[in-house]
C-alpha cells in the first residue's frame, strides 16, 4: 500500500555469524532460527513478513552480524522468499 510507513528487519551478515543463536532467543516473534550452510550454522531471518522491527536481535549479536535495514511495510509482506536472500 502506499503511504505505508517503511519497518525495520535485521540484515545478517552471515561471515560474521557464529551461529550462537543469541538473536533467536531474544526474537519475540520467532522470526529467526539457525540453519547451516556448507557445514557453518548461522541465523537467518525465515519469515520477513511477520518480523515487527523491534530491534532486539542487533543489540543481543555479541559480534555485531546482525545491522537494522529499512524496508517498505509492503514489501516486507508480499514477498517472504525474495527477502531470505537479501542478507548482503
Ligand atoms: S527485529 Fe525483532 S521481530 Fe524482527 S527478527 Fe529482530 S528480534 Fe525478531
Ligand atoms: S547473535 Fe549474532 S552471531 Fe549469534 S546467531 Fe545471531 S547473528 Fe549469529
Amino acid at each position: 500500500m502506499t503511504g505505508s510507513p517503511p519497518g525495520l528487519q535485521p540484515d545478517i551478515a552471515v561471515s560474521r555469524c557464529t551461529g550462537c543463536g543469541r538473536c533467536v532467543a531474544v526474537c519475540p516473534d520467532h522470526v529467526l532460527w539457525l540453519e547451516v550452510d556448507a557445514g557453518r550454522k548461522h541465523a537467518r531471518l525465515h519469515t520477513p513478513a511477520a518480523c515487527s522491527g523491534c530491534r532486539r536481535c542487533a543489540p543481543a549479536c555479541p559480534f555485531g552480524a546482525i545491522r537494522m535495514r529499512r524496508v517498505a511495510a509492503a514489501a516486507a509482506q508480499e514477498s517472504p522468499d525474495a527477502s531470505t536472500g537479501s542478507g548482503r
